[in-house]
């Protein structure tokens, strides 16, 4: 199965994923995920993406759409995976297609996560908390105003693929505001219905 999920910073895309991950056994393919390993790891797309990841930008299409390539290709994404935060803009998308079809493989839906806006800079300050309590590392993005930014961005440059999805016959819109476990019940049956 292969699927991506789609909505702004905070909609509970990553929550939903690992969801998917145990039920489904086929990875999350995080690209902010994988951005911050890279930082972390300080390699040479880490440093060029820090300072952009930081200010709540995105990182340029032609570093993520390469580490997408290269991860599909690992053997544990033979089954399926589920695309995170990826693809973000319009170029990334068209990206995902040429990738697949080189591949000869195709994608089955596109979940999109339909959140209130107002909520969303109160779970990302939650998530900051819940990190800090647990003894992670908070997110050097996850403050207000970061998060403002990020918005700005989603709205400017991903919100567009809501439509190029919709157009294309392959989006499901999923109320994000509902309970955890009544938004994985709500992915369940829009996959159960796309893959059928
Ligand atoms: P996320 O963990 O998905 O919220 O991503 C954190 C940050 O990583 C974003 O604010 C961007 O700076 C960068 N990032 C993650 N995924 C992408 C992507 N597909 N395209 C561009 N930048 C990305």
């Amino acid at each position: 199965m292969r699927l991506i999920l789609l909505g702004p910073p905070g909609a509970g895309k990553g929550t939903q994923a690992q969801r998917l991950v145990e039920k489904h056994g086929i990875p999350q393919l995080s690209t902010g995920d994988m951005l911050r390993a890279a930082v972390q790891a300080g390699t040479e797309v880490g440093k060029r993406a820090k300072a952009v990841m930081d200010a709540g930008e995105l990182v340029s299409d032609a570093i993520v759409n390469a580490i997408v390539a290269e991860r599909i290709d690992q053997p544990d994404c033979a089954k399926g995976f589920i695309l995170d935060g990826y693809p973000r803009t319009l170029i990334q998308a068209d990206a995902v297609e040429a990738m697949l079809a080189e591949r000869g493989i195709a994608l089955d839906t596109v979940i999109e996560l339909v959140v209130d806006d107002k909520a969303l800079v109160g779970r990302i300050v939650k998530r900051a908390e819940d990190a800090k309590v647990a003894g992670q590392p908070v997110r050097k993005d996850d403050n207000p105003a970061v998060f403002e930014e990020r918005l700005r961005e989603y709205y400017k440059k991903t919100a567009p693929l809501i439509g190029y999805y919709y157009a294309k016959g392959r989006l499901k819109t999923v109320d994000g505001m509902a309970s955890i476990d009544a938004v994985t019940a709500e992915i369940g049956k829009a996959l159960a219905a796309a893959v059928k």
